[in-house]
């Protein structure tokens, strides 16, 4: 079977290897006679999976011991409200970087439990095509926290640095670079990211937060959205999204036998440069509307120059099966998403074909 390459920008592609070993202890789970799906979250079995992917995800990115991880759900989203309703401490506002759609989601929500939101700086004027420069943010140094999105999904952009919060907490909705590359966790306050890009399947959220920034929850949050709650019931406060937890733990053994972030980082590297030079090289027939030094290494959008050949694009890319091809409704065009799980061989299969289809229609 010719292979299928699925640039999905999530629930995306998930290591073949991660698949199969899933597949083979479907049914039962190292002798247990069962599968996870089966287990009760408070048996010998699932204690050890989930205490596992902890430990292996705190060895990959090497978490410091004063923080919590937590395995939640509700999705990214979910966090937009949390972050606010545990973080604002009795602080009247929050900073934000606005930088596209996810950050102005993130925004709306902390609207709703902040007196005030204060963008310290937006790209919006030039379309959300790069990431305001760091010194001409302003900031307000009574806030809360900081706010910033490490990736935007939609638009393309991603920060090639993590910015100095100063004196006040670093949050970060890292739900689309997760583990894509190393990051020193010691400079955030939290990190929240879903599952469904880098990690595993849909229903899983993780939560990483310094210690000292839970317990002092805005009044009337609901007992779920406490992260001090989660954190002193070992995120098995009420049931987890077990079979979730464990697949994320095979794709952190995995990321593990890949080397760790910094091999996953350089890989990463070569994939969008490959894609990116494709584009940069197509004399127009192809276009990326980022500013380079912004271009995310994990979601690549682009346009054709004539864009009634969208349609053909996709279909030709589908028979090829290159899938997943069309970009999100709000940017048009296309959008290949080339997360750790896409290996470099999808990425060629896909620039032979961005420039066999150019070759034919120019
Ligand atoms: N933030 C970012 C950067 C995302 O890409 C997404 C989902 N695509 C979300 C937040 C929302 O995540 P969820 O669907 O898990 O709530």
């Amino acid at each position: 079977m010719t292979p299928v390459f699925n640039f999905s920008a999530g629930p995306a592609v998930l290591p073949k290897e991660v698949l199969l070993e899933v597949q083979n202890e479907v049914l039962d789970w190292h002798g247990s006679g069962m599968s996870v799906m089966e287990m009760s979250h408070r048996g010998r079995e699932f204690m050890q999976i989930a205490a596992e992917a902890e430990e292996d995800l705190r060895a990959i990115l090497g978490i410091p011991a004063n923080y919590k991880v937590l395995f939640l759900q509700g999705g990214a989203t979910t966090q937009f409200a949390m972050v606010p309703m545990n973080l604002l401490r009795g602080h009247r506002s929050i900073d934000f970087v606005d930088t596209g759609h996810w950050s102005k989601l993130a925004m709306k929500e902390a609207r709703k439990y902040a007196q005030a939101v204060n963008v310290v700086a937006s790209s919006e004027d030039r379309n959300y095509s790069y990431v305001p420069a760091q010194e001409t943010w302003k900031r307000d140094p009574e806030a809360a926290y900081l706010h910033y999105t490490s990736n935007e999904t939609i638009g393309g952009i991603e920060f090639p640095f993590v910015p100095d919060s100063r004196e006040i907490p670093l949050v970060c909705d890292m739900s689309s670079n997760f583990l894509s590359r190393p990051v020193d966790v010691s400079r955030f306050g939290l990190i929240y990211g879903g599952a469904q890009k880098n990690i595993g399947p849909a229903g899983l959220t993780i939560v990483i937060v310094r210690e000292d920034l839970l317990g002092d929850v805005v009044p009337g949050t609901p007992t779920m959205f406490d992260y001090k709650i989660q954190a002193d019931g070992d995120s098995m406060y009420n049931t987890p999204p077990t079979f979730a937890i464990y697949v994320a733990g095979l794709v952190f053994k995995w990321m593990q036998r890949q080397g760790g972030l910094k091999a996953i980082e350089q890989r990463n590297i070569e994939k969008a440069a490959l894609l990116y030079e494709t584009i940069d090289t197509s004399s127009g027939f192809y276009t990326c509307p980022v500013d380079k030094a912004f271009r995310s290494r994990m979601n690549v959008p682009f346009r054709l120059g004539d864009e009634r050949l969208d349609e053909d694009f996709i279909k030709e890319a589908r028979a090829r099966n290159l899938l997943q091809l069309k970009g999100h409704r709000a940017m048009g065009g296309m959008r290949a998403s080339i997360y750790n799980a896409m290996p470099l061989e999808g990425v060629k299969a896909l620039t032979t074909f961005m420039q066999d289809f150019a070759r034919h229609r120019a």
